[in-house]
């Protein structure tokens, strides 16, 4: 009797967790661990603009309850952040210094918010949202009726600003080129979306760079952000939406090929026989164009990592997803986005 594979899956987000119910269906014996930064199980992060709307209990926003992945026999590791591959020994090393071996790794450790290089210093000043921790400490530290100031603007802040419109907060954005990503807007229609924005009540800034963000906490409001041109905007939280660096880092030494994403082919497979990935962190060989894609966008990251799931079981399915990529205005003025899940 041969023993069962174990397969580890790197990340505990839409892709990873479509991964992991997918390689149970697929095989009842198989060993299944994910591990994950994050504190809580699998939830649909695009839920999170709702704290602003009184949802604060977290057991309501999770997708199964943690008993659930011990019924299914897959062993989540939380709290525990994966910090190298090795490719050649099958093993992937946790910050706590543990090793753990695998047969099959997939790899789906998403992105998180990309920062400009000149704002890197003020990064203690900002909030994150990418987190159900992270969407309360904006909750909180934003009074009632309080102002947030929004740097880009991509589709995710975009909206959060809309739901704190919607709930009596004000909002005031300092668009640059991330603004409306992953969309590509021309100018002209750029134009048109942000007017759109400021009809709903946005506070906008388009032409402007900002340059730092300062601590203003014995004033008024507790942040100002200064633009090169000298005018400091005030506000109480300010927060940066521009798009997403791939959390590639801990696969440097994985003996993997990497570009701004992990390389795969659209079989999902990495250059290494033994390593998958999937969802936000991966771009896919698209064979037409002779390029790698990204494909971002909830819909396609589940769809991805339950492809990979199937393929790391023997299938050889092919990620052939037709992603349709509209951002317009409704007759009501609002903005309607195929990014959007809500
Ligand atoms: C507020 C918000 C709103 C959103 N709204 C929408 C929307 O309306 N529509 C839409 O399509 N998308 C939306 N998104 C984006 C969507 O959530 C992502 O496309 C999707 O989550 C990507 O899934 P993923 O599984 O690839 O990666 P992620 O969900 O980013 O998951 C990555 C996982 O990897 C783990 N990880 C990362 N590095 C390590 C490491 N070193 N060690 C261990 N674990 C690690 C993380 O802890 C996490 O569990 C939104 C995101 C946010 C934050």
């Amino acid at each position: 009797m041969t023993a069962p594979l174990h397969h580890v899956i790197i990340g505990s987000g839409s892709a990873g967790y479509g991964a992991a119910m997918t390689l149970r269906g697929e095989d009842a014996d198989c060993m299944i661990t994910m591990v994950t930064i994050d504190a809580l199980p699998f939830y649909n992060r695009y839920d999170l603009p709702g704290v602003f709307r009184g949802h604060h209990d977290w057991r309501k926003l999770l997708a199964v309850p943690p008993a659930r992945y011990d019924e299914l026999g897959i062993k989540l590791r939380r709290s525990s952040r994966v910090v190298d591959v090795d490719g050649e020994r099958q093993t992937i090393s946790l910050a706590h210094q543990e090793d753990v071996a695998y047969d099959r790794l997939l790899v789906c450790a998403g992105g998180r918010s990309y920062l400009a290089e000149n704002l890197i210093d003020s990064v203690g000043l900002m909030h994150g949202f990418g987190s159900f921790e992270a969407a309360m400490r904006v909750y909180r530290a934003l009074p009632k009726g309080g102002t947030a100031i929004i740097i880009g603007g991509d589709m995710i802040g975009i909206d959060l600003a809309l739901t704190l419109l919607d709930t009596g907060y004000r909002v005031v954005l300092i668009a640059n080129q991330q603004t409306f990503w992953p969309h590509v807007v021309e100018p002209v229609e750029r134009k048109r979306l942000l007017k759109a924005l400021e009809n709903k009540g946005m506070t906008i800034f388009a032409d402007e760079r900002p340059v730092g963000v300062l601590d203003t906490r014995n004033k008024k409001f507790s942040r100002a952000v200064a633009l090169e041109s000298g005018t400091e905007i005030t506000g109480d939280v300010v927060m940066s939406f521009c798009g997403l660096s791939s959390s590639v880092e801990f696969m440097l030494g994985a003996g993997v090929d990497i570009e701004r994403g992990i390389l795969v082919n659209p079989e999902l497979r990495t250059t290494n026989e033994t390593i998958w990935a999937a969802g936000d962190i991966c771009q896919i060989w698209h064979d037409k164009e002779k390029i790698y894609k990204f494909y971002h966008g909830w819909k396609n990251v589940r769809v991805m990592g339950e492809l990979a799931a199937r393929n790391m079981s023997g299938s050889h399915e092919i990620f052939d997803v037709e992603v349709e990529d509209r951002l317009d205005i409704d007759d009501d003025g609002n903005l309607r986005s195929t990014f959007w899940t809500r």
